[in-house]
């Protein structure tokens, strides 16, 4: 082949998002991704191997991953050191000895070591990082590489098995249930499997001195972590998690994956975050009376909504945020506090005192997370539920949930399904005025 023909055959190093140019690769998509971390809490050492396998989109001769703030130690494709191996801050390019021909499969192995931290980002800093006595990775939206290579862009899922050993008196959770625990000189060696497909920015690490308990076991294992000293307060405070669960599941259809972990740190954390099958809470986002059960229903809602269906573009975020809003009220409704009636009211209030200069279904990068992504989303699914009523809109939300099980969700997809399982043409013109509108509509 010319040479002056090669340049198609060069991967991209960005998956194509404006909101995230920098983030992500084309050219290939992974399947699984097996991590095999070995870390020091006391000194923040990781050693890790990743092994990555992946499938081509189109003929190779270069490729990136998302790295970024640790040292490769040695890279191997298909079995074979690279012909050229380049660093960026934030990339790792690899040139492969041989060309890879389009829907190859193809297996790259990064030895790697040094002393993760987290990456500084536009919404602040994201990814692994230490707690007083302990480690907490926040991936979300750009924080992935700062622990393992990847293609970091939600819409490429994939399979994972991820096995850390540290000092023996941690806990350690992650991703999925344990598979395997296992104890070697003053060591500990866990390993969990997420066998459902996995977005790069809910991959996650909780290392802490935790003690457990079991808050359920149907419909699958529901397990809380927490620091001894807040023993009283979580046991109240999380005590309804299950109630949540079998509520979500009624409204939204069965949970999505294998066990569901709460873990609350013992450092104060600005806000509690999801990762799929867990839920991240501060010691202050604990109180032992119930203060923050919006919070705790929020955060699950998000197994169904974010990590099961998953935004192909960032700029689709009220999907995640919206709707695990919403199922705040839904909560709030369900369990004898305010209906979504009045929260509705209540938060269109408070919106329509802050300006209306954002569309929410396009907020833009900096405005990602903006409350009013939040409230909007929240209130034009409040807006559907009451033009559609319960029974026709709790239907046709649990298809949209059935029906995009596990892949990627845009708008138009939300739209469209919802519509064609309503029998209604209501939903598009309500999500034009909250969505796509910076006016705000009444209710
Ligand atoms: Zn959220």
């Amino acid at each position: 082949m010319a040479a002056n023909l090669s340049s198609p055959f060069l991967g991209s190093p960005s998956a194509g998002d404006d909101y995230l140019p920098t983030s992500g690769n084309g050219g290939y998509s992974v399947l699984d991704y097996d991590l095999d971390l070995d870390y020091r809490v006391a000194t923040n050492r990781l050693n890790g191997v990743a092994v990555i396998h992946a499938r081509t989109t189109m003929p190779l001769e270069r490729f990136s991953l998302d790295f970024a703030g640790l040292s490769v130690v040695k890279v191997t494709v298909d079995g074979e050191r690279p012909r050229k191996l380049a660093e960026t801050p934030r990339k790792l390019v690899i040139t492969p000895e041989r060309p890879l021909a389009d829907g190859a499969e193809f297996t790259v192995v990064v030895r790697y070591r040094g002393a993760p931290h987290p990456i500084r980002s536009p919404w602040g800093e994201v990814g692994w990082e230490e707690l007083a006595d302990g480690v907490i990775v926040a991936g979300q939206p750009s924080g992935a590489a700062s622990w393992f290579p990847c293609n970091d862009h939600p819409s490429d899922k994939a399979l994972y098995r991820i096995t850390l050993a540290c000092e023996a008196g941690y806990t350690v959770v992650s991703n999925g249930p344990v598979v395997l625990r296992a104890n070697r000189s003053g060591r500990t060696i866990w390993t969990f499997e997420m066998r459902q497909p996995m977005s790069t920015y809910l991959a996650t690490v909780q290392i802490g001195r935790y003690r457990s308990r079991s808050l359920a076991l149907e419909p699958v294992p529901q397990t809380l972590f927490y620091p001894q000293a807040l023993e009283r307060e979580v046991a109240i405070d999380f005590g309804r998690v299950p109630d949540m669960m079998a509520l979500f599941c009624r409204l939204f259809g069965p949970y999505p994956f294998d066990a569901y972990a709460v873990v609350v740190t013992p450092d104060e954390l600005e806000i509690p975050l999801e990762a799929q099958g867990l839920a991240i809470f501060g010691r202050n986002h604990v109180d032992g009376a119930h203060g923050t059960d919006r919070l705790i229903a929020h955060e699950l809602a998000h197994q169904w909504f974010g990590n099961c269906l998953t935004l192909a573009r960032w700029r689709d975020i009220w999907l995640h945020e919206g709707f695990a809003c919403y199922a705040e009220w839904l909560w709030a409704e369900a369990s004898g506090g305010k209906s979504a009636d009045a929260n509705a009211a209540a938060h269109r209030t408070q919106v329509n005192a802050q300006p209306k200069d954002i569309v929410i279904g396009d907020p833009g990068p900096q405005r990602m997370f903006d409350d009013r992504v939040y409230k909007r989303g929240a209130l034009a699914l409040h807006a559907i539920r009451r033009a559609l009523g319960d029974p026709v809109f709790f239907d046709a939300l649990r298809a949209y949930v059935a029906e995009c099980r596990f892949g990627l969700v845009s708008t138009e997809d939300f739209v469209e399904i919802m519509e064609a399982r309503s029998g209604s043409d209501l939903v598009g013109p309500i999500v034009e005025r909250w969505v796509y509108a910076k006016s705000l509509p009444k209710l």
